[in-house]
């Protein structure tokens, strides 16, 4: 295993959120991200909270099998961490994780489903920790065109009312979507966003936020979830390319030297790369991987490379 150094960027680690965690849960449908970050920056009055990009948003906080492993990983460790939880929970309507809007036959039938989905969300994570004060918070994001011009109008799903409409121009699919996985770990989320725009070129991507990246792809049970977070992205939407980004600094390597912890990283980084690569061979997909070195005022962004 070797490596090369991509880019060197100026890095300030920012300062700790006040508070209890605020995890924002939305789709990873890159036509939205822009306009869902914005929400969710306008309806928290703040940058400070953790994004986790799900494939249909609530959709995987209910599913059956997804669900426990989903749970443990996006939310306790949050939770555990970082005291209370105020979460924000949004799903939207012509979902691709869902079929697109063609499934239902009127825009009333699609929107009750999703206040149904997003209810059932908040239930779910009520169950799962008992005890705990979780204030969950559900919207619903539904596009609509009105004199040639594209809108997303807000809901609130507990009031059931609009409480933001803004202008929204649907993007053309690409078919050259691309997926990028990074850890959700709130220090570096504005960092990898710049480099990962920079690096790929395109705005044209999925961003999945996992706790530790790549590890989730290793882990013998969160392998369960590979096909939910990558099915839709490549079997229907024609992405083949993947970028794995792996981090220095986690609690898992902190007591390990610069050397030892790349090596850690690095061949995570290269099992997750051949799975993915085992997994969906039939489509040709292309994986890279990139370990992000924090170090004092700056980040060195490594491609990790098999010898
Ligand atoms: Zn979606």
């Amino acid at each position: 295993m070797r490596r090369e150094l991509i880019k060197r960027s100026q890095y300030v680690e920012p300062e700790m959120p006040q508070g209890g965690v605020k995890i924002a849960v939305g789709c990873f449908d890159w036509r939205l991200r822009e306009a869902f970050m914005a929400f969710f920056q306008w309806i928290i009055k703040s940058d400070n909270f953790v994004r986790m990009n799900f494939p249909g948003g609530a959709k995987l906080i209910n599913d059956p099998i997804a669900n426990d492993y989903v749970i443990h990983e996006f939310f306790a460790s949050q939770l555990i961490e970082r005291g209370d939880l105020e979460g924000y929970i949004l799903d939207h309507s012509g979902c691709l994780a869902w079929g697109g809007s063609a499934v239902f036959s009127e825009m009333m039938e699609e929107r009750k489903f999703h206040f149904n989905q997003l209810r059932n969300s908040r239930m779910n994570l009520n169950r799962s920790f008992p005890g705990r004060k979780l204030n969950i918070h559900l919207y619903y994001a539904e596009f609509f065109v009105e004199n040639g011009q594209g809108f997303l109008r807000y809901i609130e799903v507990d009031t059931e009312e609009v409480i933001l409409v803004v202008e929204f121009t649907m993007p053309q699919t690409h078919i050259t979507e691309k997926i990028v996985v990074g850890s959700f770990s709130w220090k570096t989320r504005r960092a990898f966003i710049d480099f990962m725009s920079d690096h790929l070129e395109t705005e044209c991507f999925f961003r999945l936020n996992f706790r530790e990246g790549s590890k989730l792809i290793n882990d013998r049970c969160g392998r369960l979830l590979v096909p939910y977070f990558f099915d839709t992205p490549i079997k229907k939407c024609g992405t083949r390319e993947i970028l794995l980004l792996d981090q220095s600094g986690r609690p898992e390597s902190i007591h390990m030297d610069g050397e030892q912890e790349f090596q850690f990283y690095g061949e995570q980084l290269l099992s997750a790369k051949a799975h993915l690569m085992r997994g969906y061979k039939d489509w040709q997909v292309m994986v890279n991987t990139v370990y992000a070195e924090i170090c004092s005022g700056y980040i060195d962004y490594w491609r990790v490379l098999e010898d």
